[in-house]
């Protein structure tokens, strides 16, 4: 791999990051793609689709492609992330793109990141890494030596609670309770308390300003419609009522936090409590909920530097790290779906079928998807059948 073209990429449910040897981070935008359905063709991508999601512009649909932090639907994923990296790509050079991935995902959602990245031109060599080591490493763990730390990243569509050691995950559990959840949650709450109801946008406003501590002011104002009339009206939103949303996805993240901690090696103890709990993600942004965990796991919570960066920071620390040969690294694996002794059509093939078996079996060709494959359901056939709502990984390093 000729790490002088390389891009580390943070595919987020809610943002994409991208970073650029030499250049830093060059794009921060939310994974949202709209499609002019009349024509079949992207009409927006980013935050200019972001924006117009909600507000149902005649024939447009705004997708996003992600859920739970895995693709739920691969062609417009490869869509957004070829107008994405389009951006970012200096001409000549062959591109080479480090693609972190939660901690639970399956080899089928696996090979879906890389089938997105190589089913259009120009076709990337992909690298895997698991989010968790990402974040840890942006989180300012030094991870050489067998050295380790517990992070929690806090996204849109998932948490990633997980002890790590020496570049690899030793504990991690994956959560699907995290940002959005949480926004769904006050927009219930909303409806049936006050009878108004509001976009997932103003729910996310009123969740940044009141967390679970109800904020400075103790309420804050939404502007929704009213379920009864069908009208515009303005409603004073208590702080409480936020936080009663709120409470059950703030109490699974500070029990998966618990119960991964009573799970670490003994001999990762003192790097844990030593270094602390390390806070990522911009969920970890919610007003309360650094002290919510601390209390939880009975050691101190800190919130990383520029925890919504923090996951594609560490990714490119791990790819600075391997270009530089004098600092130990992370030793990244290969983890993209290529099939050793396969012939380049059959490479293709093998993609093909990932790329079915992602997007639940179906495949659509450009501009011509049907309707029923809107906002990202995640496809059946890559759900893992674990207990509840949880994705676990027990690896040992
Ligand atoms: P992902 O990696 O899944 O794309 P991010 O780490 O980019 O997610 O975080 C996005 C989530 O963080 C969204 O759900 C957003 O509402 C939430 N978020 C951002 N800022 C804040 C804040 N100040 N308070 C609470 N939640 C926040
Ligand atoms: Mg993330």
């Amino acid at each position: 791999m000729r790490f002088r073209s390389s891009v580390a990429i943070d595919l987020g449910t809610v943002n994409t990051l991208v970073w650029v040897a030499g250049r830093g981070i060059v794009l921060e935008e939310p994974t949202a793609i709209a499609i002019d359905t009349a024509v079949g063709k992207v009409a927006a991508v980013g935050a200019a689709a972001d924006a117009l999601a909600d507000k149902e512009p005649q024939d447009i649909e705004v997708i996003h492609p992600l859920r739970d932090g895995v693709i739920a639907d691969l062609d417009a994923t490869a869509a957004l992330l070829h107008a994405f990296l389009r951006r970012t790509r200096r001409p000549g050079l062959r591109p080479n793109a480090l693609v972190c991935v939660p901690s639970g995902a399956t080899p089928v959602e696996r090979r879906s990141i890389v089938a997105a990245l190589s089913v259009r031109r120009p076709r990337y060599n992909v690298r895997l890494i698991d989010e968790p080591v990402a974040a840890a490493a942006g989180a300012g763990f030094d991870l050489t030596g067998g050295a380790g730390g517990f992070v929690v990243d806090i996204g849109g569509g998932t948490t990633e609670v997980a002890a790590v050691a020496g570049w690899r995950v030793v504990r991690a559990q994956s959560l699907r309770k995290a940002g959005n959840a949480m926004d769904d949650a006050i927009v219930q709450a909303v409806r049936a308390e006050l009878g108004l109801i509001i976009s997932q946008r103003a729910a996310r406003q009123l969740k940044m300003t009141l967390g679970v501590t109800g904020g400075a002011e103790g309420w804050a104002e939404a502007v929704g419609l009213d379920a009864a009339q069908r009208t515009p009206r303005t409603e004073y939103v208590p702080g409480g009522l936020v936080a009663t949303a709120l409470e059950p996805i703030v109490a699974t993240i500070a029990a998966s936090v618990h119960e991964m901690l009573s799970d670490i090696p003994a001999g990762l103890a003192e790097d844990v409590v030593r270094g602390k709990i390390r806070l990522a993600g911009g969920g970890a942004l919610l007003p309360g909920l650094a002290g919510r965990i601390e209390t939880a796991a009975g050691i101190g919570a800190v919130l990383v530097e520029d925890p919504l960066r923090c996951v594609v920071r560490g990714a490119a620390e791990m790819l600075e790290r391997k270009k530089d040969k004098t600092r130990p690294g992370p030793g990244l694996r290969q983890l993209t779906s290529r099939r050793p002794g396969l012939s380049p059509a059959l490479q293709a093939a093998a993609l093909q079928a990932a790329a079915i078996q992602a997007a639940g079996g179906r495949c659509w060709p450009a501009g011509g998807r049907p309707a029923a494959s809107r906002r990202g359901r995640r496809p059946r056939a890559a759900r893992p059948a674990g207990p509840g709502d949880r994705r676990s990984a027990r690896r040992r390093t």
